[in-house]
Parts: structure tokens; sequence; C-alpha cells
């Protein structure tokens, strides 16, 4: 595989505009997200991990064989952020999933040990609002045994409303685990046409 940073964006004029197909992936900070960013695209720090909170948010986007994109929405629910830079996130990610015809999936990240919450519920209707397909994936899986970690994904489906693209997927970047599970689900909805 061989992935390279495209750009970030800050507004949706800096989108890029061809019509490669894109999966997102989107969570609270602290979920996993760049680490599953790189455990996916076989890099060690191509999305940096523990980014410092407080700058201004960007989605940024990576190119993965010049064949489609994977793109990393601003992480919400940074309890340090100032207020102005977490009032920006709405906008900026509502931008980009409305207008986004290339857009064939969003994996939603959640913490295997966390509840789902409200930003994950507004997420999850507005997805289903406009007909994005969503797969769930709970991280950091390696943190729990295997029964209670069999346990949590039962517990976490009821909380997430209906209408998922699949069971919730269980991931770990410490183990590998869901690497292969996501690498399979990928192209299948790549392959899609635009809803
Ligand atoms: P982001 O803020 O969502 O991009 O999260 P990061 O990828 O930076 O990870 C946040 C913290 O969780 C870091 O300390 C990571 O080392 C840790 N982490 C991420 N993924 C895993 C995982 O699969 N297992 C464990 N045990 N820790 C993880």
């Amino acid at each position: 595989m061989s992935p390279y940073f495209l750009r970030a964006a800050t507004g949706p004029a800096q989108f890029p505009r061809g019509t490669l197909p894109e999966v997102a992936v989107a969570g609270r900070s602290n979920v996993g997200k760049s680490s599953l960013i790189n455990t996916l695209l076989g890099c060690r720090d191509l999305a940096k991990t523990s980014r410092t909170p407080g700058r201004t948010q960007a989605i940024v986007f990576f190119s993965v064989d010049d064949r489609w994109l994977l793109v990393d929405l601003p992480g919400y629910g940074y309890a340090k952020v100032p207020e102005a830079v977490r009032r920006q996130w709405r906008p900026l990610v509502e931008a980009y999933l409305a207008g986004r015809e290339t857009l064939r999936l969003l994996l939603l990240l959640i913490d295997i040990r966390r509840d789902v919450g409200e930003e994950e519920r507004d997420l999850v209707s507005w997805l289903s609002h406009r007909g994005i397909p969503w797969l769930p994936v709970l991280t950091k899986a390696d943190k729990l045994s295997r029964s209670r970690a069999l346990t949590r994904r039962r517990e976490l489906m009821g909380q997430l409303p209906g209408g998922g693209a699949g069971e919730p997927v269980l991931f770990s970047a410490r183990t590998g685990e869901g690497k292969k599970k996501l690498g399979d689900t990928i192209p299948i909805f790549l392959q899609n046409k635009a809803q």
C-alpha cells in the first residue's frame, strides 16, 4: 500500500475536487484515530498520534495507491480546546458530509470502554439522514478480555441507533485485531456507486 498526505482542509474550498472514492474516519479525541489510520495504511506516523489540541480544526486527506482517499475528520470532545476552536468542528464536518459525493463509508470510532455519547448519536442521525453508510469500530479492544470485549460490543450496539453497515468491528492498533476485517470491508464500499 502506498499512502501519502494529500492535503489538510480548513474549509470546503480546500476539499480535493477529484472523483476518487473516499472513506472517512471520525471519533472523539483520544479514541485512537491516528493509531487506526497508521495501522490501516501500514505507516508508523502518517497520521500524527496525539496531536496537540487547540489548533485550527482541519480535515486531512490521504491518498492511497492513487485509487482512493482516506479522510481524517477532526476529533471532537477535546476538554481543553478553546470554545472558538470547538465551534469550528460542526460547520466544517457538516460541510464535508453534506456535499461529498465521493464519500462511500464513514468509520465511527468508539473507545470500547466508553459509552456512546451525544456527539456519536448526532453524527449517526446526520449520516442516516444523508444516506451515508457508517460502520462502528470499537478501538483499544486489547484493553479488555475477550469475553468482556464481546459483552461491550453487545452493549454498545444497543446504544447506537440502527442503520449501521454491519456489526461493530473490534479493533486494536496494538495487536492488529480488526485490521484484516477493515481491509476486507473497505474495498466493498469503495466499489459502491454514489447514493
Ligand atoms: P486520537 O487522538 O484519536 O488520534 O488517538 P491516538 O491514536 O493519538 O491514541 C490516543 C492514545 O491511545 C495514545 O496514547 C495511544 O497510544 C493509545 N492507543 C491508541 N490505540 C490503541 C490501542 O489499540 N490499544 C491501546 N492499548 N492503546 C491505544
